[in-house]
């Protein structure tokens, strides 16, 4: 068997590893690879294989950077089933119509521009009836019901805990050499989640692999622990409500937001915090909600039991909770006084109608913007999370009166020590690992803690590379 990192190799987005077995290929993964707009343009059109010949795709979750070049996929002649959860064929449909979409409008306004100054106009790197074609491919499969992927080659599906439908990919090989029959297992962990964790279950520890492919987003560092940041988020939200201001959160819409609505119910209902309103204002979490809500096969027992007790109230719902669909809904929050927290997306500020809410509550001691995931540098986030005293939003410049507060231990995203024992689960068994969906620092310091462990085979390939295990 032959693997081809065409993704993820040496960074954290694009991720794409091409399996060859028994003269088949199938794709794990379609990401999109998010780097400057001409090399992302680039990577994204001109696949290094024919997506024609492919025999089979199986996908993780539903995250951009794994499912989000399948669009140009099926455009360039993919015609086969995708395999995955049923929860991360819904979530994934909604992400790739909303990316899309906001492919669209980037595209409008850089030709408006482009117009302005002669330049010719550029094309969308996909478009909403593009993303729309990805639908009829998917193929729901249950978590741990093995199935044959092409001829000699069985997967499982098991709990990645990371978000919802997400899932670690178990291939069991059987292959033909030299007319002898080989068995054997590649576990590739897609993105690991943590313990305890709102709603989902815990990431299940891999079982005697041959060979395992595993993130290491976080290879470089532990995280604390995510019920210390449950505090801190209590701590954030009643000083704010003391002082009668605001609490602005800039949150990915699915995934990050949902674990707040979660955290946040249940800091209301145990007096915790004082009822306040909570308001989610992003059209995709408000779908992404829903989509949870329709999957409760993925809530881990702590989840389950809340639903049983609580019968009349729908789970990610309660009392002082609103979800607002119309941009009027979104504009009226501004005339609002009351203290409140408001959920917007994009995660990390740049895009969507966060922007608006903090334009609007940033110049009030009050309030607090308060930062739960990893910035990007360069962002909105990242400017707010380094304390920046002005910054610049749609060209006007806003002076940071508002309390800017950050909790790091939100994160979806394994730590090391997590990582580390996820590979060495397997320890007996495992003849290479091979790193991957991490930056170079990461990368190398999991390396040393894993060679420290005992584990001595770990690669760490470049992109395009090939693999002959
Ligand atoms: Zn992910």
């Amino acid at each position: 068997m032959k693997i081809t990192f065409h993704g993820a190799a040496r960074t954290v987005t694009g991720s794409q590893h091409l399996l060859e077995v028994n003269d088949c290929q199938v794709l794990l993964e379609c990401g999109l690879y998010q780097g400057r707009r001409g090399d992302t343009y680039e990577r994204s059109h001109n696949f290094p294989f024919d997506p024609a010949k492919l025999d089979a795709v199986i996908l993780s979750h539903a995250h951009i950077d794994h499912s989000g070049n399948l669009p140009n996929l099926v455009k360039c002649g993919y015609n086969g089933p995708i395999y995955t959860t049923s929860a991360t064929a819904h979530l994934a449909n909604i992400m790739l119509m909303d990316s899309a979409h906001v492919q669209e409008v980037d595209t409008e306004y850089i030709n408006k521009k482009n117009a302005r100054r002669g330049l010719p106009p550029v094309e969308p790197l996909y478009t909403v009836a593009d993303a729309a074609l990805v639908a009829q491919h998917f193929a729901p499969i249950d978590y741990d019901e093995p199935f044959e992927v092409v001829a000699g080659a069985m997967v499982t599906l098991v709990d990645a805990g990371h978000i919802l439908g997400s899932a670690a990919i178990v291939m069991d090989i059987e292959e033909n050499v030299k007319c002898a029959q080989r068995k054997k297992r590649l576990w590739f962990s897609g993105d690991i989640g943590r313990r305890d964790l709102p709603l989902l279950r815990d990431p299940v520890l891999p079982r005697q692999a041959d060979w395992m492919i595993m993130e290491c987003t976080y290879g470089d560092k532990p995280h604390s622990d995510p019920r210390e940041a449950v505090n801190e988020l209590r701590d954030v939200v009643n000083r704010t409500v003391k002082r009668g201001g605001k609490v602005i959160i800039p949150a990915f819409a699915v995934g990050r937001t949902q674990d707040l609505i979660y955290d946040l119910h249940l800091l209301m209902d145990s007096g915790q915090i004082p009822s306040v309103p909570v308001i989610v204002d992003s059209p995709l979490a408000v779908n992404a909600s829903d989509i949870y809500r329709a999957h409760p096969e993925c809530f881990d027992e702590e989840t389950q039991k809340f639903i049983a007790q609580d019968k009349h109230r729908a789970i990610l719902g309660f009392d002082m909770l609103t979800f607002t669909r119309t941009v009027e809904e979104s504009k009226a929050l501004n005339g609002r006084r009351d203290p409140m927290i408001i959920i917007s997306a994009a995660g990390m500020a740049e895009n969507g109608r966060i922007r608006h809410h903090i334009i609007n509550n940033i110049e009030n001691p009050a309030n607090t913007i308060l930062i739960v995931s990893w910035q990007a540098p360069e962002t909105l986030g990242r400017r707010l999370a380094e304390r920046d005293k002005r910054v610049t939003i749609f060209g006007e410049s806003y002076e940071v009166r508002a309390e800017v507060a950050t909790i790091g231990g939100l994160s979806a995203h394994a730590g090391q020590d997590l990582l580390v024992e996820y590979a060495c689960a397997t320890q007996a068994t495992l003849k290479e690992i091979y790193l991957v969906h991490g930056e170079p620092i990461p990368a190398q310091m999991l390396t040393e803690k894993l060679v420290e462990k005992g584990l001595r085979q770990v690669a760490y390939p470049d992109l395009h590379q090939t693999v002959e295990i």
